[in-house]
């Protein structure tokens, strides 16, 4: 089998599988129904990666640009239907992610039952972290994950509140799409998701292990 070194993010800026509404408090914030009996997915293509250093764009078609802060888990290992006693084996590490959403959009989407591909799959919709080696994080379910607008605290909360655990998301999700090494899994967003504006510098981090800043500019 071919080695993999996820230090270099040609190895894993592959695809990206994200889970909606994994933190009740934030799928009450937008009235939406806290998922139960299955965790929601979406996908992103590997053009939404964008790394330090480049700017977020608003979307030219999108008038309200949201922030989501997420715990990123970078697979090591692929399989499919992994179960979930094993599932944690499969994980390489971890990446600070945001899931920029442009809501105006997704909103439309939700009202016409279309899919929500405009809203959140567009160019440089992930930014991303470096890479975490998972012998940094112990374990993923003990971790404050936050957002600062300018300065001011907006997202703030703890993985431990996620309604389906990464275990559970990895056999989930392998059970339909086969996970590759490299590939990325987006576990949810925690309250505290605002619209951003142009010159708006965003930093975001997992405790003090890792921090993040992005500007927002105009397309
Ligand atoms: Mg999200």
């Amino acid at each position: 089998m071919a080695s993999t070194n996820l230090s270099r993010f040609s190895e894993w800026g592959r695809k990206i599988i994200c889970v909606g509404r994994n933190y009740a408090d934030h799928a009450r914030e937008l009235q939406n129904p806290v998922p139960v009996a299955e965790p929601l997915l979406f996908l992103k293509p590997p053009s939404a990666y964008l790394r330090q250093g480049s700017p977020i764009r608003l979307p030219y078609y999108c008038r309200s640009l949201h922030h989501e802060v997420e715990l990123g888990v970078v697979m090591g290992r692929g399989g499919s239907a992994i179960p979930q006693a094993g599932a944690m084996g499969y994980v390489g590490g971890y990446a600070l992610c945001l899931d920029m959403t442009a809501r105006d959009v997704q909103q439309r989407c939700k009202e016409k039952g279309h899919p929500w591909t405009l809203a959140k799959a567009f160019d440089c919709s992930c930014p991303v972290s470096e890479f975490i080696p998972k012998d940094r994080i112990p374990d993923p379910h003990r971790l404050t994950i936050w957002l600062k607008v300018n300065d001011q605290m907006k997202q703030e909360g703890h993985t431990s509140q996620m309604i389906f655990p990464i275990p559970y998301l990895i056999n989930y999700i392998s059970e339909i799409i086969r996970l590759e090494a490299g590939d990325l899994i987006l576990t949810g967003t925690p309250a505290g998701v605002s619209a951003v504006q142009e010159h708006d510098e965003l930093q975001a981090g997992i405790d003090d292990l890792v921090t993040m800043e992005f500007k927002v500019e105009r397309h």
